[in-house]
């Protein structure tokens, strides 16, 4: 069964999952396009030689009844009001985080979807279709290493614009270590604490780089993760899960090894879009058999709204400079 998918916004990630749907994935086909500039659909279509139809309202592509599922890939400010439309009208939506700019916006979405009394939403968190990932999932579920006790994690960029602001540290960059770490863990965050070292010299005269967010779970397992976007040597995702019986890490990205010059090396990965690659890919091909299926199992609503009541509470402590809680309410049934 092919699905037919309608794509709201065409700009970077948009394309790429537009070319994932149209080239590389199972079972879908991208038959309508919108975007607040009529000619990137334009641009898209020609590049792709895509056979598919142009909506200046990205309402009426909701609407449209040969559109059986959306993908939302517009600027953030603009995702609550296209994923409540797509359950209004009863269609299943994939929309990049965040799913809503602030908490009480993705609990607008949550409210509306159960109302509407099914899941239809998908949040493009990638990283739990990440093949790394899942093998220390797996490790930790299995016991291996015990009761998780500490996470050490880094997400480090080599440089970023001069736009990123202090607090996309968080609602950026951190975010996706919000769902993850979530996911990884099988628990949720009590607390959050933001600490500023020393300012390395890289960074915009506005831009406080490097942070350490400290997480607190409700089991009691400690968090802490470095953000440093402008470390200079490369894009670098890294998580040490220490347990009461050993230590489990995240795998590196396959790289070959080269003995050369008296040097022992391995390079590392410079573009964030390489280091996810083939996560992008699972999470939108098993979006498109959910769809199919009638099923929706990848990251929920429930989780985008988990995520953006956790990085609000980071957001507060980068400015208050104490150790603030997290509030989450109890997961609704809909959810377990
Ligand atoms: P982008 O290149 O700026 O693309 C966004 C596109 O949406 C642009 O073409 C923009 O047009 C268009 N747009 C803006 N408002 C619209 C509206 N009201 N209706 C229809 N189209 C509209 O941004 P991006 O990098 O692709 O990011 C898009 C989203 O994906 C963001 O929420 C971002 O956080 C997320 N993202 C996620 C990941 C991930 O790892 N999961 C990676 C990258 C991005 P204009 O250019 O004219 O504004």
């Amino acid at each position: 069964m092919t699905i037919n998918i309608g794509v709201i916004g065409t700009g970077a990630i948009g394309r790429e999952h537009i070319r994932r749907c149209s080239q590389v994935l199972q079972n879908s086909r991208v038959v309508a396009l919108n975007d607040i500039n009529r000619s990137n659909c334009e641009q898209v279509i020609n590049e792709l030689g895509l056979d598919a139809q142009i909506y200046d309202n990205a309402h009426d592509l909701i609407n449209d009844t040969a559109v059986q599922a959306i993908l939302v890939t517009s600027w953030g400010p603009t995702h609550e009001e296209f994923v409540l439309a797509c359950i209004k009208a009863g269609k299943p939506v994939f929309c990049e985080k965040p799913l809503a700019v602030t908490a009480q916006g993705c609990l607008n979405i949550v409210e509306a979807e159960i109302n509407a009394g099914k899941k239809l939403v998908q949040v493009g968190f990638m990283r739990p279709y990440d093949s790394g990932y899942r093998a220390l999932k797996e490790v930790i579920t299995r016991g291996d290493i015990g009761e998780p006790l500490m996470l050490h994690c880094a997400h480090r960029n080599p440089s970023v614009g001069d736009a990123y602001t202090t607090d996309m540290a968080i609602t950026d960059t951190l975010i996706h270590e919000l769902d993850v770490l979530r996911w990884l863990l099988n628990d949720d965050y009590v607390s959050a604490q933001v600490i500023f070292p020393r300012k390395t010299r890289n960074a915009s005269s506005h831009l406080r780089d490097p942070q350490i967010v400290l997480l607190e779970t409700t089991r009691g397992t400690r968090i802490d993760v470095e953000i440093f976007v402008n470390c200079d040597y490369g894009y670098d995702i890294q998580c040490e899960v220490v347990g009461e019986l050993g230590i489990a890490r995240l795998p590196e990205p396959v790289s070959v090894q080269t003995r050369s010059a008296a040097k022992l090396s391995t390079a590392i990965l410079t573009d964030w879009k390489k280091r996810f690659i083939d996560a992008y890919d699972v999470e939108l091909q098993d979006f498109i058999d959910n769809v199919a299926s009638g099923e929706m199992t990848g990251p929920s609503a429930w989780d985008g709204y988990a995520a953006a009541v956790a990085a609000d509470a980071c957001v507060a402590a980068q400015n208050s400079g104490e150790i603030l809680p997290v509030k989450m309410p109890p997961k609704p049934a809909f959810y377990a």
